[in-house]
């Protein structure tokens, strides 16, 4: 069944990809026949039949992003069990909310660490065996807080612009090759990090959560809908597909026009 489809004979790594964007990002990828690694914290089995329900081989590997010995080892794993590595999603992110004087210092490093570095330390790994094969896609899971602020995300906001610079450098140096490094930039998609904060909202407001979700989205997000897992799913497919192949160093914001404002 996999062998005729678009990523056949490729393996995709998705970080943080046992919830959420990162969940629905390797269904889409398995969808196309890529192998893949899971990765993230949490239930592992239901994910895993969801992507291997694709008709692909799945492989997991725990590594906590904040940590580089075990960023590391995940790679020798992922090569260990399928050979390379051709697709890396770098996805796994975490939030805090807090104002930057009362922002605790272990979490702006812990969010410096799993949003913005971890994607440094996959990069650094996964592009020499790209390029001896002249093939491969880095994709950065950032956010429109990449592109503009919210106040109380100093480390997210720092952590996403950060995402999106490493994004357009490692473009340009790999801008001559069939790799590519893009960034999606979704605004608000209802996951279990959005969800924390629509609870917060609505206990905060002292309103239910689809009054609190009206807010949330009538604040930043002009569609009034949010985007889906789903979406970004098929947008990843489209960044592997040969169509963007001189798609190079975007910053693709997928929000509901948030940033159109
Ligand atoms: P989520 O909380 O549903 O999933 C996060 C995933 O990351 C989980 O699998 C979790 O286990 C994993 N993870 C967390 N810390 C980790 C660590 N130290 N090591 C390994 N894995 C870890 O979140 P989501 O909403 O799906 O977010 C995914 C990405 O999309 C994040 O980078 C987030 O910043 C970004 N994003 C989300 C939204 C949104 O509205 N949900 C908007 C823009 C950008």
């Amino acid at each position: 069944m996999a062998e005729n489809r678009m990523l056949s004979g490729k393996t995709a790594l998705v970080t943080g990809s046992t919830s959420g964007i990162g969940l629905g990002i390797a269904i889409k990828l398995a969808a196309q026949g890529a192998n893949i690694v899971l990765n993230g914290f949490g239930d592992v089995e239901g994910p895993r039949a969801l992507v291997a329900a694709q008709g692909v081989k799945v492989a997991y590997h725990g590594a906590d992003m904040s940590k580089p010995a075990e960023i590391e080892a995940m790679m020798a794993y992922a090569v260990a069990e399928f050979g390379c590595v051709d697709i890396v999603v770098n996805n796994a992110g975490v939030q805090h909310v807090a104002s930057v004087e009362d922002f605790p210092v272990e979490k702006w490093d812990a969010i410096l660490a799993i949003n913005l570095s971890s994607a440094f330390h996959t990069g650094r790994l996964a592009l020499p065996a790209m390029r001896a094969r002249n093939w491969g896609r880095i994709i950065n899971l950032a956010s429109v807080h990449g592109l503009v602020g919210s106040a109380q995300k100093s480390a997210y906001v720092a952590a996403k612009h950060g995402l999106i610079g490493l994004t357009k450098v490692s473009a340009l140096e790999t801008a001559t090759t069939g790799i590519t490094v893009n960034a999606i930039c979704p605004g608000w998609v209802l996951t279990p990090l959005v969800q924390k904060q629509v609870d917060a909202r609505a206990q905060n407001d002292g309103v239910d959560a689809a009054e609190a979700i009206r807010r949330l989205l009538g604040e930043k997000q002009p569609s009034m809908q949010f985007t889906t897992p789903e979406q970004l799913g098929d947008l990843a497919v489209f960044m592997c597909s040969p169509a963007g192949d001189n798609v190079r160093g975007v910053a693709w914001n997928v929000d509901g026009g948030w940033t159109a404002q």
